[in-house]
């Protein structure tokens, strides 16, 4: 879908040299959540859905973010969504339920995470500030005595010069992820002993049934790989690896030539629905500006006028335009990997979720992993 709406190219991702196929169910063979998804990425461990950096007997796991600060190397988090989310703090922290958002901000906070960048404040201010009833740490007051700056806009990022930085982005003034990424490894770079970032194209995880938001998405996802791979290219020493935590969706494409009409979209189903007048008197307009469509039938408008949900209506029409099908939520289906750089040619065939943090120690040299042997 993102190739359809990028003009049929091959993506960026898709042209790394190595490739691989990745089964993700979590414990107990259980269709995974990003919990279990990212403590298996992270830890080389299986555990039940919900838990971060912990067994399913709350035994604390060691994640490959923290084994790299073992060996010296700096880390960083960075993610379209709140840093605390399940699935960049799954690299740094162990709890028994991903919901615990304040005790995650407070391990991320101990971390030693040189680069934290995520979208909101969730968590890093006292709750009273949020809104909430009651105060809690001021994390933020914390992060500033261990020396990072805090960033909010795309502004101060740009203006920012400092090596060790938070940013708890206001999403209306948020930098986009390549810029993020581009920012993390400039400060990352500095160190001889190398570094680990994890990064998160956290929005895709929400869309299905909308084929518009997916494809740009994935795109900007593509755009944030390029970034990586134009650091590592001129490098020659940096592994990348463009993984999935699960499939979303069910998503099943069913007329590739029907696919292509998705080329050109603007706007995600979501962005579309936000763009209509109150009476939805110009679903015409919108739809031709934003989604490419510019017969639309009868049907189709009134299908979007009369539903309860006009975004969901919106990604159903496009839906039935592009000829594909979904059912919901998060799949069994298996997930890709790609890789570039040193190492890359580990991350061929078909391997666990678990195998890949065993895999990128083993590249790096970090000793037996998770139950490894090296
Ligand atoms: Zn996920």
């Amino acid at each position: 879908m993102g190739r359809a709406a990028g003009g049929g190219d091959a993506l960026t991702m898709e042209r790394m040299p190595y490739s691989g196929l990745v089964t993700t169910v979590s414990a107990g063979g259980e269709i995974t959540d990003s919990a279990a998804a990212s403590t298996a990425l992270a830890t080389g461990y299986k555990t039940e859905n919900g838990m971060l950096g912990m067994m399913p007997d709350r035994k604390k796991v060691e994640t490959i973010l923290e084994r790299c600060r073992q060996f010296g190397k700096s880390a960083g988090i960075v993610t379209n969504e709140a840093v605390t989310g399940a699935t960049p703090s799954g690299f740094a922290v162990h709890v028994p339920d991903r919901g615990l958002t304040p005790q995650i901000a407070q391990q991320l906070v101990e971390s030693g995470a040189q680069v934290m960048m995520g979208y909101g404040r969730d968590g890093f201010v006292p709750a009273a500030e949020a809104g909430a009833a009651k105060g809690g740490p001021d994390l933020a007051a914390e992060l500033r005595k261990k020396g990072y700056q805090i960033v909010y806009t795309r502004d101060e990022l740009a203006k920012s010069k400092d090596l060790r930085l938070v940013g708890l982005f206001d999403e209306q003034k948020a930098p986009a992820l390549p810029e993020m990424v581009r920012a993390a490894l400039a400060r990352l770079n500095r160190d001889d002993k190398g570094f680990f970032l994890i990064v998160e194209q956290a929005k895709v995880d929400w869309k299905d049934g909308d084929p518009s938001g997916v494809a740009l998405d994935v795109l900007e996802l593509d755009k944030a790989v390029q970034a990586a791979l134009d650091y590592a290219r001129h490098r020659g020493r940096t592994l990348v690896l463009v993984a999935a935590d699960h499939e979303t969706g069910g998503l099943q494409i069913q007329n590739q030539a029907l696919l292509a009409t998705l080329k050109g979209v603007k706007a995600s189903a979501g962005g579309i629905a936000g763009r209509l007048d109150r009476d939805r008197t110009s679903i015409k307009e919108v739809m031709k500006a934003d989604a490419g469509i510019d017969d639309l039938t009868d049907a189709e408008l009134n299908q979007i006028k009369s539903a309860k949900d006009a975004e969901a209506a919106i990604g159903a029409v496009i839906s039935q335009r592009t000829g594909l099908k979904w059912t919901a939520g998060h799949t069994a289906t298996p997930v890709r990997v790609f890789a570039f750089g040193p190492g890359a040619e580990q991350f061929t065939g078909e391997m666990d979720n678990t195998d890949i943090p065993k895999r990128i120690a083993a590249v790096l040299g970090l000793g037996p992993f998770a139950g490894s042997k090296q």
